[in-house]
């Protein structure tokens, strides 16, 4: 029996430290291979892939800016970082014989292809991963907004973040053992709460535009495909 996907197309955000691994900086091959892998599962059964992809592992605007770096600058260089994180996701997209396109909102000439979304939508149609880097193309905006914008722009069925935990709780898991995870939320509980799943602007551009969220974990094999064949993973935002 064929498997039968929940959604046509989804736009996943994966955090830039997510390909760290067990480093502190930098990109963990093997952790993108096994992302690749998870990423073909879902490209086998026919669900069109955005990735929104970010750069905390490599710079941080807002932690540049705490060391004394102008803020426009850093937030420039993590745009740049995001850029850097999708040409090594190409990489083993490509090497596991998935079709991958980047796209990013500062144009770069010969490197990538500037964003466009009709060519975006046109490229997901045909089946082809699109990685859609450089954030928002500004600064002061996070890769989830940027996930986000992107999601509601190429008509996502849902946005799905990647985190490290198995999906919204009501205290951080990792320091509270009583911590309960979340099923369900509302878009106002979750900002109300301040549960920290997205960043404001992200929850509320979502909000305004019906776009439900799916928050599960990225570290637990086949989760990823569970959640896109319907299954029970982590924690969904919506109305
Ligand atoms: N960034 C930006 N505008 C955007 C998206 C990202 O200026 O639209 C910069 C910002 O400095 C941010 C960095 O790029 O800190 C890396 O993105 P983010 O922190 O969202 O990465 P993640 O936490 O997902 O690894």
């Amino acid at each position: 029996t064929e498997k039968q996907s929940k959604y046509k197309r989804i736009l996943l955000k994966l955090s830039g430290e997510a390909l760290m691994g067990d480093e502190n900086f930098g990109i963990d091959p093997k952790v993108l291979d096994r992302m690749a892998l998870e990423i073909g599962q879902l490209v086998g059964i026919g669900v069109q892939v955005g990735i929104v992809i970010g750069g905390g592992n490599l710079f941080r605007g807002a932690a540049l800016s705490a060391a004394g770096m102008d803020r426009v600058t850093g937030d420039h260089m993590g745009m740049l970082a995001t850029v850097m994180n999708a040409l090594a996701m190409r990489d083993a997209l490509e090497r596991s014989n998935i079709a991958t396109r980047v796209m990013s909102a500062i144009p770069m000439s010969g490197v990538v292809d500037h964003y466009d979304r009709r060519n975006a939508m046109r490229y997901l149609n045909q089946g082809d991963v699109v990685i859609f880097s450089a954030g928002t193309g500004n600064p002061f905006f996070t890769t989830d907004s940027a996930a986000c914008l992107r999601g509601i722009e190429v008509e996502a069925d849902v946005v799905i973040k990647a985190t490290k935990v198995d999906g919204v709780f009501t205290a951080d898991p990792m320091k509270d053992p009583s911590a309960k995870r979340y099923l369900h939320l509302g878009y106002d509980e979750a900002i109300e709460k301040q549960l920290g799943v997205m960043d404001l602007t992200a929850i509320c551009l979502t909000r305004d535009h019906d776009m439900p969220i799916r928050v599960f974990n990225m570290n637990k094999p086949g989760a990823l495909a569970n959640l896109v064949l319907g299954g029970d993973e982590g924690t969904l935002i919506d109305r």
